[in-house]
């Protein structure tokens, strides 16, 4: 049996080490060995009882680190758990014209704002099962896997009354993107607080 008897954060002051901070974990044995794992990456080093830390230099060099993330808010350790993406809501508008190939699109808009053809984000592409194209062919964009009686009879659907063999289409998408980094760091800073406060 084995058992991590503490991890202590440390910082390597490295010039070229973009995370800056570390965590050692420090274990013990049944047969009263200890070891320390100084990047916890499995590699282990065998260390006395007395290189072990105390609880008060554990708790200590958390501070350290917390001092860190709220000097720079980052969290180089992924050690406080804040929200890095949040949910929006898109509105899009299509218009999708009858070809002997298939529907094609022949316009989106996002909100009010056009987007142009070649430009179309890859949730979008994929929602209208259009195979995405290369950067830069300005080839038609075909509907795939759907024939035009198909298309017209979706739910989304609307078809615009003087029918000359355009539909119209509103759909929403609900995704997850990232927060800005300023927003992050405003959590991670509270958070950190939130520690030093507490112990
Ligand atoms: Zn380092």
């Amino acid at each position: 049996m084995s058992d991590i008897v503490s991890t202590v954060p440390w910082c390597c002051g490295e010039r070229n080490c973009p995370s800056q901070w570390h965590k050692s974990t420090y274990w013990c044995y049944d047969d009263g060995t200890y070891s320390c794992d100084r990047y916890t990456y499995g590699y282990h080093e065998n260390v006395q009882q007395a290189d072990m830390p105390s609880p008060e230099e554990e708790v200590n060099a958390w501070k350290g680190y917390a001092c860190y993330v709220l000097e720079t808010g980052t969290d180089p350790l992924y050690e406080y758990n804040v929200k890095h993406t949040r949910s929006v809501k898109e509105s899009y508008y299509a218009q999708v014209k009858r070809s002997i190939a298939g529907p094609r699109l022949v316009l989106l808009r996002r909100g009010r704002i056009e987007v142009p053809l070649d430009e179309i984000p890859q949730h979008v592409l994929d929602w209208l099962n259009i195979p995405s194209p290369s950067p830069t062919a300005s080839r038609p964009l075909f509907l795939m896997g759907m024939d035009w009686s198909h298309f017209i009879e979706c739910p989304e659907v609307h078809v615009w009354k003087n029918d000359n063999g355009i539909a119209a289409v509103r759909f929403s998408l609900n995704r997850k993107i990232p927060r800005s980094p300023a927003a992050v760091a405003t959590d991670l800073r509270k958070a950190a607080q939130r520690h030093l406060s507490t112990n």
